[in-house]
């Protein structure tokens, strides 16, 4: 790109961000108990491979305007049990995957888009690992939402120019066609973001897509599972005989979906098929005792279900580890 298209699109993104201050609009004041972490990684050995969760941030949601199917003070009940309130600080977690000659990153965060001071760490996260930027050789994103994709551009321009883009492929088309917002009522910024995130990757040959089931490296494998977005993927490592699921999306909010997978979020774009598919896949992780890992469960986000007396399940972290193997 040239340098007056390059101040162009600066000045487009400045106006994007005007217009959209936050993509999941969300309300202040932070809560009184914030505090901020020093910069580092999380990780789990999965097999003979090693896994990093990396904050991007934490973010207070509202969960009284943003879920839906419990009454107010149902969720502050669920909150009181968990020790927590409305509202509810969330982590912003991505993951690095290291394979023998990729760096590889489940998400991006939400880079610029929910404002100073709202996620957009990922990159010096990334450097606490010694990574680059441009180290990074693939990015699979879990959907295009902004806290998912909007850590791949900063003012316009590929953050990661080296990597390449896996994304569902119905994402790519839901987003990229402007008669799905009026024929679903979607609004409008979701459209907005997706376009932002993914047209520089796009014009530079780098994005791949995924219709069904697909081995998109060594050991990873995509799977679709619409609801959240028609695109919502989720990606399995598998490596000597152990597995993580990075599961996108499935579950926002561990305090109230956990005991009740039924009740759903307004970023869902499916409201009844997210639910659906978050009720099959708890029960199946469950009776697996899969390892998942999301992105915005309480950082660093991966760890097991357990279901519950009370129909429901249990969240149970991973244990933590800190020593040389030997
Ligand atoms: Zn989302």
């Amino acid at each position: 790109m040239s340098k007056p298209n390059r101040a162009f699109a600066a000045v487009l993104f400045t106006a994007f961000l005007l217009k959209f201050p936050l993509a999941h609009a969300q309300p202040d004041p932070l809560p009184a108990h914030t505090v901020q972490q020093q910069a580092g990684g999380y990780k789990v050995r999965v097999g003979d491979v090693e896994v990093t969760a990396l904050s991007d941030g934490t973010i207070p949601i509202d969960l009284h305007a943003l879920l839906k199917g419990a009454a107010p003070e149902d969720i502050d009940k669920l909150l009181l049990k968990s020790f927590q309130r409305n509202p509810l600080e969330t982590s912003i977690n991505s993951f690095l995957v290291t394979l023998p000659g990729h760096q590889v990153l489940v998400d991006t965060g939400a880079g610029q888009l929910f404002g100073p001071g709202k996620g957009g760490r990922l990159p010096e996260r990334l450097a606490s690992q010694g990574l680059k930027p441009e180290d990074i050789t693939e990015v699979l994103l879990t959907h295009a939402h902004s806290d998912h994709s909007g850590g791949l551009v900063r003012d316009g321009q590929r953050v990661f120019p080296n990597a390449t883009v896996y994304v569902g492929k119905p994402d790519l088309d839901f987003f990229f066609d402007e008669s799905n917002q009026k024929r679903t009522g979607y609004e409008q910024k979701y459209f907005d973001v997706a376009r932002l995130t993914l047209q520089p990757y796009l014009d530079a040959g780098k994005v791949r897509t995924f219709s069904q089931s697909e081995e998109v490296l060594p050991g990873i494998t995509a799977t679709l599972h619409p609801g959240h977005t028609p695109g919502s993927a989720f990606y399995k490592l598998t490596s000597a005989g152990e597995s993580l699921t990075f599961v996108g999306d499935l579950i926002h909010v561990a305090a109230v979906q956990f005991p009740l997978p039924g009740v759903t979020i307004t970023f869902d774009q499916n409201q009844a098929k997210a639910a659906a598919v978050r009720k099959a896949q708890f029960a199946s992780f469950a009776k697996e005792r899969a390892l998942i890992a999301a992105p915005h469960l309480p950082y660093p986000g991966m760890g097991h279900l357990r279901g519950n007396a009370g129909g429901g399940y249990d969240w149970v972290p991973v244990t933590y580890t800190d020593r040389e193997a030997h």
